[in-house]
């Protein structure tokens, strides 16, 4: 999906204050508004595209990043969100209370349907994928709008008739003490109007249960609990509202050897002593595949040795982190009878360098406990 400007569908120029971000917003959305244009699937695509500019441009942060690695900094399908990055919560409740609240009053806005729900979707990926990013397609189960009344709920011949109790405004009115209070309309449920044959296919809820599949492009670099926003693909909005959004949130399943520790890949690999006294050359797991590794003579248990640029890629940025080999000395069992005999003279043959770490640890020990 090739994603337009946000300055272009903004219609402003790249040094636009944020009062003219706000200005032009307001202008165009209120042109392609899906109260203005029901059943206009263009209008409500383009005030989709608004909505999303403008929750970027309007944020100082998001713009930046969008300034310096356009849509790609974002993410895809609208905004990825790690940490503090992307988008956090839901721009949109925001936009219409500041925006649309003075023009259309606020109560006037749940008369007019509620925005869809947001949706939730688990995604479980395999370590790699993870690291390489991936294509894939989700069936995600959600409401579609009923065909058999087109999403009005009532059934087929008849309409929703303007709520008698609270006259269509999904509000009513009462006193406390001397305060004048507004509670949703009891007899509607705040939806302004009320259906007195509902539609057999849906029973009046306007929508029945279905599954949507939805192409998702993971980026590489993601990790468990980052989450990917998909804008417009939640549960759709009642009689015309917007509809809500869907987050993909992703969980990455553990590798048998490797562990990641931000960017880097961490791998524990065992050797015998022989080849840490020695010095040898190993075949490393790698995530592009087997690589060679020498070890120098004389290497210590837990000594770390870095493959540079084999670790995991920098989400939605550059390069790619390390892979750190823990290098675990391995002390041998089971010996054999000439086995042991060959250590014993190898001990008896002595040296300085038979306990090289030791012969310093026990001069400290000496130094402190006399
Ligand atoms: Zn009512
Ligand atoms: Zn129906």
């Amino acid at each position: 999906m090739d994603k337009r400007d946000y300055y272009e569908i903004l219609e402003i120029n790249r040094n636009a204050s944020e009062a003219e971000i706000k200005k032009a917003y307001r202008r165009l959305a209120l042109k392609c508004h899906p109260d203005r244009n029901p059943g206009d699937e263009a209008a409500e695509e383009r005030f989709k595209e608004l909505s999303e500019a403008y929750a970027v441009l309007s944020d100082a942060q998001k713009r930046a990043t969008y300034d310096q690695f356009g849509h790609a900094g974002l993410g895809n399908g609208g905004g990825f969100s790690s940490g503090g990055f992307g988008f956090g919560g839901s721009p949109f409740e925001d936009i219409f209370g500041d925006i649309f609240g003075d023009i259309f009053g606020g109560g006037g806005r749940r008369s007019r349907g509620r925005r869809g729900d947001d949706l939730r979707y688990n995604l479980t990926i395999s370590f790699e994928e993870a690291a390489f990013g991936l294509e894939t397609k989700i069936q995600v189960p959600r409401h579609r709008p009923c065909e058999a009344c087109e999403g009005s709920g009532a059934k087929k011949g008849t309409s929703p008739r303007t709520c008698p109790t609270c006259r269509g405004a999904g509000q009513v009115r009462y006193q406390q003490g001397f305060f004048s209070l507004t509670r949703p309309c009891p007899d509607c449920a705040g939806e302004g109007k009320v259906i007195e044959n509902p539609c057999p296919e849906c029973r009046g809820a306007g929508r029945v249960r279905g599954k949507k599949s939805i192409s998702l492009k993971i980026p590489a670099g993601v990790e468990t609990g980052n989450r990917l926003k998909m804008s417009g693909e939640g549960e759709p909005g009642a009689s015309g509202a917007p509809p809500g959004d869907l987050y993909v949130v992703i969980t990455v399943r553990e590798h048998p050897i490797f562990q990641r520790e931000a960017q880097d890949v961490i791998c524990e690999i065992p050797i015998s002593f022989i080849q840490a006294a020695l010095g040898s050359e190993l075949e490393v797991p790698t995530l592009d595949g087997k690589v060679k590794l020498k070890i120098p003579p004389g290497t210590q248990s837990g000594k770390i040795m870095k493959l540079t640029a084999k670790g995991i890629p920098v989400l939605q940025g550059y390069g790619r982190g390390d892979q750190l080999v823990v290098l675990r000395v391995e002390t041998p069992t089971h010996l054999t009878a000439r086995q042991k005999e060959l250590l014993e003279e190898f001990a008896r043959e002595g040296g300085e360098g038979i306990h090289p770490l030791g012969k310093g640890f026990f001069d400290k020990v000496k130094e402190i406990f006399g």
